[in-house]
């Protein structure tokens, strides 16, 4: 057997980790950072040996292949080595996927990829499958092909997974939508963004389905360039040419396999950008041969994911919304489009390369101010500030909250939809709608 080096020592390093010593690799791993409690102690019962703070080239450039966690650059230094190497670099996923013939359920798009995901699981679930989450959320795929045995993955799959895949075949692939989101990683070329969203369907055959939003400008321009052997499963807000799956009439409908249908008002997850997800999630229930009455009942019963338009609570009159999951423009653009009250708006954080025009006619028609949170807000306020609403300019998730308060009126929505990343205040997005829950909570 060969060597087999893993770089980055979280979820899904650890997970391809013990799934390389499963199957009699010589494994190491290694993270520049340092890795954290839980996982050292995984790796030590596993007898694995690995190193953090930094990185051994000698113990690394032996490898005969690479497994690269998502979250390292293509350009980092150690990764230009191992190319220079002509060492073969692949993703966990990758990896996981020769060691299972479980039928795989993938889901990309730039935003909607969590709530889908785990709204297809829950329906799983609800259906009585033998069925695992994997990917960005939950436990690494190849921790589960080591340890379990499923005969259905549900997957999210993020641009830089999808990046380093090359041989994964997906049974069905859903691309939920295609808009401008971690340029900082490809070169602030949107091609090199979309080309990677593409691969969700590279190996597919014609026992394989594609699930699609059939009205993303950008996925229709990319159809084209493809020869496509799946079964195509467009899905649209309307019943129009070709979409198998819509609202019709306020009626919820998916043609085929199997015709299924509900009231749109019984769906448990509200606002436009949420219909998408719940048609993807029900075309590939349907297709998995689940009772269209589970389905219905699923999508009616299921609870939502925090962070992710998530009603905190009513403070005199006000409601809170956290939205810290809304890390780029177009996720902002839809909780706002979603407002049906005057808004309070909490902007910032680290910013990708937003374009803030998107959401600039929405700002000026739904929010009664804006505040900014965030390290550097020079570019909110450069671009905001023409529009004359008032804005607060804040630092911390406390200031953040009692400038909204101050903003807001009986009635009003407070909404942290911030399109930016968190990491300048915070450890993550989760941290970051955490205190925002626990200051709405002192008020
Ligand atoms: P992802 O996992 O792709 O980041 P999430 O399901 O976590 O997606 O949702 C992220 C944010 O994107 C949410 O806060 C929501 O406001 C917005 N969103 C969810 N679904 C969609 C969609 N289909 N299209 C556009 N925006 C969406």
């Amino acid at each position: 057997m060969g060597r087999i080096v893993i770089l980055g020592g979280g979820e899904s390093g650890i997970g391809a980790a013990v799934l390389a010593q499963k199957k009699g690799f010589d494994v190491f791993l290694s993270d520049k950072g340092t890795i954290g409690e839980s996982y050292r102690e995984m790796l030590s019962q596993y007898g694995i040996p690995f190193e953090d703070g930094h990185h051994s080239e000698e113990l690394i450039l032996n490898a005969d292949e690479v497994i690269k966690s998502p979250g390292i650059p293509n350009d980092a230094p150690m990764i230009l080595k191992v190319k220079d190497k002509q060492i073969p670099i692949i993703s966990e996923i990758e990896f996981a996927g020769r060691y299972t013939h479980a039928k795989m359920i993938c889901i990309t798009g730039s935003n909607g990829k969590t709530t889908t995901t785990s709204l297809i699981y829950h329906i799983f679930k609800s259906a009585g499958y033998n069925v695992g989450l994997a990917g960005n959320i939950g436990r690494s795929l190849a921790l589960q092909v080591a340890e379990e045995d499923f005969d259905y993955y549900v997957i999210e799959l993020s641009s830089f997974q999808l990046d380093n895949m090359y041989d994964f075949r997906a049974n069905v692939a859903v691309l939920l939508n295609i808009t401008p989101d971690h340029l900082d990683r490809y070169d602030f070329k949107m091609q090199n963004y979309v080309d990677a969203k593409m691969r969700i369907i590279q190996n597919q055959t014609k026992d394989d389905a594609f699930i699609y939003w059939q009205d993303d400008p950008v996925i229709a321009k990319e159809l084209k360039k493809y020869k496509i052997e799946s079964r195509l499963c467009p899905f649209s807000e309307i019943k129009e040419n070709g979409a198998i799956a819509y609202i019709n009439d306020g009626v919820y409908e998916i043609e085929y396999p199997t015709p299924i249908n509900m009231e749109q008002e019984e769906l448990a997850l509200t606002g436009r950008h949420n219909i998408y997800n719940q048609l993807a999630a029900g075309i590939s229930a349907n297709l998995m041969g689940i009772d269209g009455k589970i389905i219905v009942k699923s999508l009616k019963d299921f609870k939502g994911v925090e962070h992710r338009l998530e009603k905190v609570m009513i403070v005199d009159g006000v409601q809170y919304v956290n939205d810290s999951k809304a890390t780029n423009v177009n996720a902002c653009y839809y909780a706002l489009e979603s407002m049906k009250t005057p808004t309070v708006l909490i902007l910032g954080g680290k910013d990708k390369g937003n374009d803030y025009n998107e959401i600039k006619e929405l700002v000026k028609e739904k929010c009664r101010a804006l505040v900014y949170l965030g390290v550097d807000n020079q570019k909110l306020h450069d671009f905001f500030d023409p529009l004359e609403l008032p804005v607060a300019d804040t630092r911390s998730m406390a200031d953040c909250v009692k400038a909204c308060q101050g903003f807001a009126q009986p009635g009003d929505t407070v909404l942290l939809s911030p399109c930016c990343a968190s990491f300048d205040l915070f450890h993550n997005m989760e941290d970051r709608g955490e205190q925002f829950k626990e200051q709405v909570k002192k008020l």
